[in-house]
Parts: C-alpha cells; structure tokens; sequence
C-alpha cells in the first residue's frame, strides 16, 4: 500500500534520516587504506544506537548487520567481515536503515579509499550523477517511469555503464519496504504517478560493464551480490519526499549541492 506521509510523519523520518547523515559524516572521516571492515560495522552500530536509533537491518530475513558492506565488484548486500581490510583504490558501498521515535529511513553511499583509478572516479561521478537525474524527474505529475528512465538514460546511453536491473528502489514509511517499487529504468509516461506526501528511495546500481549481477548463495554468505563480468559497481541512495516545490532529500549530507532538496 502506498502511504502520503503527515507532516508529523515526515519529521520522525527527517529524525531517522538525521541519524543516518550523522553516521556517513562519521564514516567520511573514518574510511582509509588498512581499515577493518568490521570497524565499519561496529563504528556505524554504536553511532546508531547512541543517537536513539535502531538498526533495522539488523533481523531482516535473518540479517545481523546493522551495515552492508560492499567493495569493487560487490554491487549489494555485502557482509561485513572482521579481518578484511581496506586498500588503496578500493570503492566501498555502506547502506544501512535506521528507525527512531515512529520515523524510518535509508541511505547507501560509495566511498574512495585513498586514491581511485580515473575509471573509478569516472564511475563514481556517474553513479552519484544518475541519481541526481532520478531525483529530479521525481516530481509531482511525473511516473515512475520518468524517473527509471532519467537514470538508465544518463548512465547507460550517455555515460556507457550498466544499470543494474534486479534491485530497485523502494516506498519508505513506516516500514523498511513500502509501495512503490521504483525501478531505475523504464519508459518515459509509464508508471504509477508521483504524488505529493510520497516517500520513496532512489538508490542506482552503476556497473563499469554489464548490469548483469549473481548473487553468493554459499552457506558461510547467502547474501552478497555481485556483478557478473567482475566490472566495478558504485552506488548512492537518498529517501526523497515528493512535494508540490519538488523533490526533497531527507538524508541529504551536502547543504550546498542539496541547497534546492532541502525542507
Ligand atoms: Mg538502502
């Protein structure tokens, strides 16, 4: 079911998204070559729960990480592992959902460990761009298929890279996954239509090479998704508040690129 969200429903989200903005700042200092993954983890859990908040990733579908954690050709869903370290180069992905006082949300970001390759930092730019054209085709009167379409567009016809169909964005509020389901490809004028009190996440999946992704179903993993060709994946993710002045980012950590997202 598709909720509009109260004014009073998106002030607990802008709290959990609070949180959420607090912990990738923190982890903005933290990320370096030679730093444990785990660290990662328990750094993001302990910010979390000393701000009031709940990792709700934490027991879905049996999950025990309050972060995924995912590295170069790691797309999603990563596990974070105690003893694997950070290099040099590396492009690590860190989602996580947090609850606090009623209020929900979620949002992933890419890291640069030290110094990346052009083709990495040409990547990153790409996936953080990709989602910025998703974002702004999320306006009132405009489908979701607008806003698939915005994204694969750049990313795929204008840009070369592959944008990664199996995963999707999501309805927020006041569970984890709500209505819609908000594919980042698609046909313009196609799609549910947006409407103002939506709340939803963008969050494309951008691959050097193929979209294609396999997942690990090993025993001792079960969850990470990787790309198929080995390609390098990027991807950032905010939870928007579609509203008559346009789209809103609720997890926003950039005041000045953000300036016309802001409540
Ligand atoms: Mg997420």
């Amino acid at each position: 079911m598709i909720t509009l969200k109260s004014d009073r429903e998106v002030q607990q989200m802008k709290e959990a998204s609070d949180v959420i903005v607090g912990m990738h700042m923190m982890l903005r200092d933290l990320i370096k070559p030679g730093l444990d993954t785990w660290e990662i983890e328990t750094k993001s859990r302990e910010y979390i729960e000393s701000h009031g908040a709940i990792p709700s990733q934490i027991g879905f579908e049996g999950f025990k990480y309050a972060t995924t954690i995912s590295i170069n050709d790691e797309v999603a869903h990563g596990l974070p592992r105690k003893g694997l370290k950070l290099q040099n180069g590396d492009l690590v992905k860190v989602d996580t959902v947090v609850e606090k006082d009623g209020g929900i949300s979620d949002s992933a970001w890419t890291y640069k460990v030290g110094t990346v390759s052009p083709e990495h930092e040409r990547l990153y730019d790409v996936a953080l761009e990709s989602m910025y054209r998703g974002i702004d085709a999320a306006v009132v009167g405009n489908r979701l298929g607008d806003v698939g379409y915005a994204i694969q567009h750049y990313a795929e016809d204008e840009n070369g890279f592959g944008d990664v169909r199996d995963y999707t964005g999501h309805g927020i509020g006041p569970t984890m996954h709500e209505d819609p389901q908000v594919l980042h490809y698609g046909t313009p004028g196609h799609g549910l239509r947006l409407k103002e009190g939506m709340t939803i996440t963008i969050e494309p999946m951008i691959n050097t090479g193929t979209w294609e992704v396999i997942t690990d179903h090993s025993a001792e993993d079960g969850w990470t998704v990787r790309t198929a060709d080995g390609g390098w994946s990027a991807q950032f993710e905010h939870t928007i508040l579609i509203t008559k002045d346009g789209p809103k980012i609720l997890t926003s950590q950039d005041p000045v690129r953000d300036a016309k997202y802001l409540l």
